[in-house]
């Protein structure tokens, strides 16, 4: 297989094949061909969105431990990190809401655990709903919904969802993937439109296993897809496998660009990172309250970043910002 004809046949538009992705996620993530494939990413990323990336924010209407018990979230039971519920009111989670507005943000994200009560998610919604902008855009990051409620989400005032069939889901998960699937086809269902990625990348991912999701993603034709590596929660036990390099991610972030339709715009990675910038990502979340991430309850004094660093970031690897509503998230 000859990389430049890899190359050309994305530039054509021509669909990658599976095989053909497993070849450029098996070269080492150092080689120059490697980065030949990232500045092509970078490239079309740039072209797609005119060399504007976008920065997101999401806050957390909770924290609770999960009995969804994914074993690479903070909040999983089983984990341990936390033992006690704890819930923004709808003051605060406006407050924090328009903060992110007030900071440019191009669309705003609500997070809950898998369990949080739906009457109480779409209550506080329509509240937050209610104190921004008309144009600013609402993302919902909840767990797996039926049609019907999937309906009620769309009727609060969200744009659209994040949603991921995550790696191993099922395994690695408590969650079953066939839900997943099904939660995604409903939020499209219901006009919500869905951002994905391939996540969380762990080094114990086979090539081909992240060949078939980043394959997936684009069969979804999502807002975007984009590649996240898993972040190791200390003293659980995925944490003893380790973790991938930022270069490694930026890679898969390169070849998830390379798999999407020029139709999908956004392309993104997390944590924020330069290297996964320059590889092709133009979408980065800035996050407060509870993350699933991190051990710290409000991820502000911890992981999270900020909507003004995120920007910095995607300056100091050659990205203007876009100034506005979310492109990703608008109708196609
Ligand atoms: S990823 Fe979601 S469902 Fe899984 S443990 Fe965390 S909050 Fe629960």
């Amino acid at each position: 297989m000859v990389l430049y004809d890899l190359i050309e046949k994305s530039r054509d538009g021509e669909p990658l094949l599976r095989e053909e992705l497993i070849f450029l996620l098996s070269m080492r993530p150092d080689s120059p061909e490697s980065y030949l494939v990232m500045a092509e990413a970078n490239r079309i990323s740039k072209q797609l969105t005119d060399n504007k990336a976008e920065v997101h924010a999401q806050l957390a209407l909770n924290l609770a431990p999960c009995p969804g018990n994914c074993t690479f979230c903070a909040f999983a039971q089983k984990n341990g990190i936390f033992s006690q519920e704890t819930r923004l009111t709808a003051r605060e989670a406006v407050a924090y809401a328009q903060q992110f507005e007030k900071a440019g943000a191009n669309a705003v994200f609500v997070m809950t655990t898998a369990h949080y009560p739906p009457g109480l998610f779409l209550e506080i919604s329509q509240e937050i709903c209610r104190n921004l902008d008309a144009e600013t855009v609402l993302i919902a990051n909840v767990g797996d919904q039926s049609l019907a409620d999937a309906n009620k989400i769309e009727e609060a005032g969200y744009a659209g969802v994040y949603h991921a069939l995550r790696l191993r889901e099922g395994i690695d998960s408590g969650l079953s993937s066939e839900k997943r699937k099904e939660s995604i086809r409903n939020f499209q269902e219901a006009g919500l439109k869905v951002g994905t990625c391939v996540e969380p990348v762990g080094p114990e991912h086979t090539n081909e296993e992240l060949a078939d999701m980043i394959l997936f993603t684009a069969f979804v034709n999502p807002a975007y897809s984009g590649a996240a590596r898993r972040i190791a929660i200390p003293g659980t036990e995925i944490a003893k496998r380790g973790t991938i390099s930022e270069l490694r991610m930026a890679q898969i972030v390169a070849v998830t660009r390379l798999a999407m339709p020029r139709t999908v715009l956004g392309n993104c990675t997390h944590e924020p990172c330069t290297l996964g910038g320059l590889a092709g990502a133009n979408l980065f979340w800035a996050e407060v309250g509870a993350n699933p991430r991190d051990t710290q309850e409000r991820t502000e004094e911890g992981r999270g970043e900020t909507v003004e660093t995120c920007r910095t970031l995607f300056h100091e690897c050659g990205w203007s910002i876009y100034e506005g509503p979310s492109r990703y998230y608008q109708e196609s």
